[in-house]
């Protein structure tokens, strides 16, 4: 290797590894950075208690008095525990999270300090967040944006440079009311799914029915190398993928590293992780192995989708900053490594309450199973409707590398039954419900419906959407991706099917239809007309990609580019709009603010392709012929024979590296303007020069000198740690 990468070879054989204390009990260490409502209860009056609990329930907002009391508390709790400061912590369109700090310190007339925190600024806060990308929803004028405690989720302490912070997870509001966040729309996409859940199991004869939630398990993907690899990797530290490397000879082809023994520096690194987490309440409970070499994957308990989405932001700020902390660092980019696999979010979703349980559970009586057919009937229909919408909430530069790419599912949105619910649902679509005896309710048998699975063995892993028992898995959502946006589609487009439904049923009823009789009439129509989405075949195949398109008519929408106009469609808008998710406002914002980080990510990667190739990958490959060449014409002078063809494929290989940096440096000045046509040109020009550009900087690596090769490489930081 070159003197610099020695010297980080170096680094990192004489790590040791970071040993932090063993969980000694976790009772001790549960929630115990959260101001829980355990915690609420032991220190605030009943009255105040009831009625922080009601608020949680109803989803409201705390009222002055009640909030007043309830800071108190909490500045008593967090300035007990050593906190300082406070911050509101926001979830802003960039995938990132955001927290402004304030200090509790408030200045007495007589120049003293006193600590100070009022319902009033638990409530409510001012970041300047102008600079924030909100799509053209606040112009400069009125730029700012306000922060409000989302009290559905606790305040907590976080450990930060500064100490201890006591964060308030909030939502980020304009001053006119627009939402300018990821929470607001999870929230309010809850409550739309909520309310038309709740229609349906009244018209289903429920009369006790609990709220209903949305609940989400993210297994999360990453990759771990060792620090000392970065800083000599531009293209890692800036767009945290690497632009450029030879595939190493040993990969993943020998499936050694899946699910093996965790190596022990990791080992270590993921107990710090599990006992930060268990810390704040964050039920992490699966670690293991991913296919490829370095990839790891972390999954916790799930919970409640809104609080669960919080907890998923905390899980990717803590793997980051403690990997660091391990001489590591965390890449959660989608394919930080070519040729081999890149990373994905599993998304576990499901909808429920406290009266009837997991409405996606098939359950055991026959009354259970008609609720779990319709629900997700509801689901069918929303996924054939508006599986475009899907595929646009998980388009981003770095999602495009996996998406059909034969390790992750096809930028086609089908979904998956299983054998034996698909063959329930084509029962349902084949049997004849009209008429007056219901022949196909009977042949199917309302009172006999087959047991189902409560766990299918078939696990397909080649489909996007997938019925996994009692959730559906999303599996199509980035590993650097907030789950916000997939959480928000998916409340919503149940929403709307569920809403769909209950009209139906009504209409059916009020013509004389039974209950059951219109279910069944109702779920047929819906496979009739929505069937086409559902495929248990593989997703990979190119059969596939050929028959969803041409005789399903699905969509193909392999990039960001083609995705994203999708939020503009008519039919997207009226979605949102009419469950009163987003208004068209605030939808239009987030196809400005997402195309442009689009457009943003592919011009940073151009550039630090350039830059690479011209400063770093060029002059080695001119030193090196140098090299060859006073060799060569010392061994003519020798009178040898020689055979330059090593000088000819490095001097070629570095004639076209050159050649096409060049054009794509140009390329990269002769961006057009508009959202639109830049967002092709990205996809349509750029992103195949720096593919070609690669293909040359790639040829380089193989044939020049290792000892002065400038860039880590991927034997080295996949294997060595
Ligand atoms: P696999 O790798 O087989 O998909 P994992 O155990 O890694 O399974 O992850 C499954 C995830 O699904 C976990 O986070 C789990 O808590 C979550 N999950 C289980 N039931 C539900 C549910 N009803 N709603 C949402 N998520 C769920
Ligand atoms: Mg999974």
């Amino acid at each position: 290797p070159s003197p610099q990468r020695f010297a980080a070879l170096q680094e990192i054989h004489s790590r040791l590894p970071v040993v932090t204390p063993p969980i000694e009990s976790l009772d001790d260490l549960w929630a115990s950075d959260v101001f829980s409502l355990a915690k609420m209860k032991a220190a605030l009056p009943k009255d105040i208690f009831k009625s922080v609990q009601r608020t949680i329930r109803e989803s409201g907002k705390l009222d002055v008095s009640v909030a007043n009391v309830v800071a108190q508390a909490m500045k008593e709790w967090a300035t007990g525990r050593g906190a300082l400061y406070y911050a509101h912590v926001f979830y802003p369109l960039t995938n990132a999270t955001a927290e402004k700090h304030d200090g509790f310190i408030s200045v007495q007339g007589d120049g003293s300090v006193i600590t100070e925190f009022t319902g009033k600024v638990l409530v409510q806060g001012e970041p300047d967040g102008s600079s924030f990308p909100s799509g053209g929803i606040r112009t400069t004028f009125e730029a700012r944006g306000y922060t409000a405690w989302d009290i559905t989720s606790p305040a907590f302490l976080m450990e930060t440079p500064n100490g201890l912070t006591l964060c308030i997870p909030t939502v980020f509001i304009s001053w006119t009311g627009e939402a300018l966040d990821k929470k607001t729309p999870l929230l309010r996409s809850n409550a739309a799914m909520n309310k038309q859940a709740q229609r349906l199991l009244r018209l289903l004869g429920e009369t006790d029915v609990a709220p209903v939630n949305s609940s989400c398990g993210a297994e999360q993907e990453y990759f771990l190398i060792d620090s000392a690899y970065v800083p000599l990797r531009p293209d890692l530290l800036l767009a945290g993928r690497t632009l450029f490397g030879k595939p190493s000879a040993k990969g993943q082809q020998f499936d050694d590293h899946y699910f093996g023994a965790i190596p022990q520096r990791v080992q270590v690194f993921m107990q710090d992780v599990e006992r930060q987490m268990y810390k704040l309440g964050i039920p992490a409970k699966t670690r293991h192995n991913e296919v490829a070499p370095g990839q790891f994957e972390l999954a916790p308990f799930f919970e409640a989708a809104n609080v669960a989405t919080d907890h998923q932001q905390l899980t990717m700020t803590i793997l980051k900053s403690t990997a660091r902390r391990h001489g590591m660092n965390c890449l959660l980019h989608e394919k930080p490594f070519e040729g081999i696999n890149g990373s994905g979010k599993h998304v576990n979703w499901s909808v429920g309450n406290a009266t009837q349980g997991n409405l996606l559970d098939p359950g055991n009586t026959p009354h259970e199973n008609m609720q779990f057919l319709l629900f997700c009937g509801a689901v069918i229909r929303g996924v054939h409707l508006y599986g475009p919408l899907l595929r646009a909430v998980v388009a981003t530069a770095g999602n495009d590398h996996r998406l059909g790419a034969n390790e992750a599912p096809p930028a086609i949105i089908s979904m998956y039954l299983g054998s034996q619910l698909e063959d329930v649902f084509r029962q349902i679509k084949d049997g004849d419900v009209t008429g007056s005896t219901h022949a196909g309710v009977m042949q199917l048998g309302v009172d006999t419906l087959p047991e189902f699975p409560k766990d299918p063995g078939d696990r397909n892993r080649t489909s996007p959407f997938a019925f996994t028992g009692n959730r559906f898995e999303f599996r199509a959502v980035g590993s650097n991706q907030s789950v916000a946006g997939p959480l928000v589609a998916m409340n919503t487009i149940l929403a709307d099917s569920l809403a769909y439904m209950s009209d139906q049923l009504e209409q059916k009823m009020a013509a004389g239809e039974s209950l059951p009789g219109a279910a069944f009439s109702v779920l047929k129509q819906i496979m009739t007309d929505h069937g086409n989405v559902v495929f248990g075949g593989d997703g990979y195949s190119s059969e596939w990609h050929r028959m969803a398109v041409e005789e399903r008519g699905l969509e193909n929408l392999p990039t960001t580019a083609d995705s994203l106009p999708v939020l503009q469609r008519p039919e997207i808008r009226d979605l949102f709009a009419s469950q009163g998710v987003l208004s068209p406002l605030e939808l239009e914002s987030r196809f400005e603010v997402y195309a442009e980080q689009y457009v943003l990510a592919i011009d940073v990667e151009a550039k630090l392709a350039v830059q690479i190739a011209q400063t770093q990958i060029y002059p080695a490959a001119m030193r090196y012929l140098g090299e060859l060449a006073s060799s060569l014409q010392l061994q003519t002078a020798m009178g040898l024979q020689v055979s330059p063809e090593t000088q000819q494929k490095v001097a070629s290989l570095s004639a076209k590296s050159m050649e096409l940096s060049n054009a794509l440096e140009s390329a990269i000045s002769q961006a057009p303007h508009g959202t639109m046509a830049h967002m092709r040109y990205s996809a349509d020009t750029l992103m195949p020069l720096m593919h070609q550009l690669r293909e040359a900087v790639d040829g380089l690596e193989a044939v020049v000198d290792d000892n002065l090769w400038p860039l880590p490489s991927y034997q080295e930081m996949l294997f060595i740690r």
